[in-house]
């Protein structure tokens, strides 16, 4: 059987915040099918029921949708959530993170994607800070280079409020000013 919308074999596969894969659903069309990643629409009518099927450990999707869906479902997830904050964008609140587990009672791992699913920063396990990845940028927060709780060594945005990026040079305001005002200045035609 096939779609007319297949799954794209160049989407980035979903990156698990624990070391063991394990099943999750992932409330968001942008990532490589997988026999432990299924895409569930949030807006099929029978999202619920599509979750209970496949009975995922994670649940993975952005927080208003994880919000919206949690009365829904009926069982929660039995390891965690993974939370979808866009590049650029505001990090996820400790409201936000209190929201989640009054929702599902799970711990809540921040994963920083692209518009197309690139995965620019994560947080792992030890939830001190977001690892990112090669080439991603933190602005306005302190990066780290220690070796993580969880192993893993690298560099580490410490409490950032807004997401890392790959691209600085959109994320900042630049204003573009002359940078020189002629000596023998000539009023404006009118
Ligand atoms: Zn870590």
């Amino acid at each position: 059987m096939s779609f007319w919308f297949p799954w794209r074999d160049h989407r980035p596969p979903f990156v698990y915040p624990v070391a063991t894969p394990l099943r999750a659903v992932v409330f968001e069309p942008l990532f490589r099918k997988s026999v432990r990643a299924a895409f569930v629409d949030p807006a099929a009518p029978d999202a619920a029921a599509q979750v209970r099927r496949f009975g995922p450990a994670v649940l993975a999707g952005r927080l208003s949708t994880l919000l919206e869906l949690a009365p829904r479902l009926e069982t929660p997830p039995t390891h965690g959530i993974v939370v979808f904050t866009a590049e650029g964008g505001r990090c996820l609140s400790e409201v936000g993170r209190d929201a989640l587990w009054d929702a599902y009672q799970a711990p809540a791992f921040e994963q920083v994607i692209t518009a197309e699913g690139a995965l620019a920063a994560w947080e792992c396990e030890a939830h001190d800070g977001l690892h990112l990845a090669p080439g991603a940028v933190a602005t306005r927060c302190a990066v780290e280079d220690a070796l993580c709780a969880c192993g893993k060594a690298g560099r580490r945005a410490i409490d950032p409020r807004i997401a890392p990026s790959f691209n600085p040079g959109t994320a900042l305001p630049s204003l573009l000013v002359p940078t020189r005002i002629e000596s023998e200045a000539r009023p404006i035609a009118t």
